[in-house]
């Protein structure tokens, strides 16, 4: 069974989700560092279910330690922005306040022009790691999930370093659920972006140039890998900036990421209240 975040009246919850149900469980309000994968298997329920629609979905892991990005990690997509194939895989970071739950609105800030969707596969670690073997990576995998990596471009490339247009706060959809390992395949799974009714990314997880097993070893050779840290793992083509002519999100577009197996998410844009 897939697990999420939620809260209920301010109060937050982890549940087991059971169709349209979500059954609360005991010994942890969220997921992330408190519920290492062998400890999420063991948690008991702790209160009658509620229905799905009756809760508020906070971003699957609401506060990861860490949130590694790839840039470039598909073929499609580096062809579009006109770089060469990486030897290493392009790694930015985003921060636990950059995210928003899997329904909540995208808020355009006023000071961006170019807000861009991204729909990626999210990894979340669920067992500590330095230097882990590839073929030991999966072991460390508590699951995965959807996300939009929304981008603002013109502050992505504001220089040469991407922090300032990839981690404004509450511009990251992460969700809607977490599927273990044991639920699902991901390594061909297929991933698609509509935006208004328009399929404008259209792709497949196995077109990855580094895959799951890679970017786990390679990030976990310099930094420790943690229980609730996410991994977005790229995205393919039809980014909006990259298109002739360019797409930007606007307020009242409603744009959705789905991952074959995962669900997805799905967001109206709104303009940031300031
Ligand atoms: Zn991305």
């Amino acid at each position: 069974m897939p697990f999420a975040s939620y809260e209920i009246d301010g109060r937050s919850y982890l549940g087991r989700v059971e169709g349209d149900s979500l059954v609360p469980l005991a010994g942890a309000s969220e997921l992330g560092r408190q519920t290492p994968s062998d400890v999420l298997g063991e948690l008991a329920a702790a209160g009658p279910a509620v229905a799905v629609s009756d809760v508020h979905l906070r971003a699957v892991v609401p506060q990861p330690d860490k949130i590694i990005c790839v840039g470039l990690n598909y073929k499609a997509h580096i062809g579009e922005t006109g770089r060469e194939t990486p030897e290493y895989p392009v790694l930015f970071n985003k921060f636990a306040s950059s995210l928003v739950g899997a329904f909540d609105p995208i808020s355009v800030p006023s000071e961006s022009t170019q807000c861009d969707y991204e729909g990626e596969l999210a990894v979340v670690i669920g067992r500590a790691g330095r230097r882990i073997a590839k073929r030991d990576a999966i072991a460390h995998v508590m699951g995965f999930s959807v996300a939009n990596d929304v981008t603002m471009r013109d502050y992505q490339y504001k220089t040469h370093q991407w922090l300032q247009g990839k981690a404004w706060d509450a511009s990251t959809p992460i969700g809607p659920y977490l599927y273990t390992p044991e639920e699902v395949d991901v390594t061909s799974a297929g991933l698609r972006t509509i935006l208004n009714g328009s399929t404008m990314q259209d792709s497949d997880t196995s077109l990855m140039i580094f895959d799951i097993p890679t970017l786990i070893s390679t990030i976990s050779e310099f930094t420790t890998l943690l229980p609730g840290d996410v991994i977005l793992t790229g995205t393919p083509g039809g980014v909006g900036f990259r298109r002739d002519p360019k797409v930007f999100l606007k307020p009242g577009d409603e744009v959705s990421i789905e991952i074959d197996g995962l669900g997805a998410v799905r967001n109206r844009v709104i303009a940031e209240a300031r």
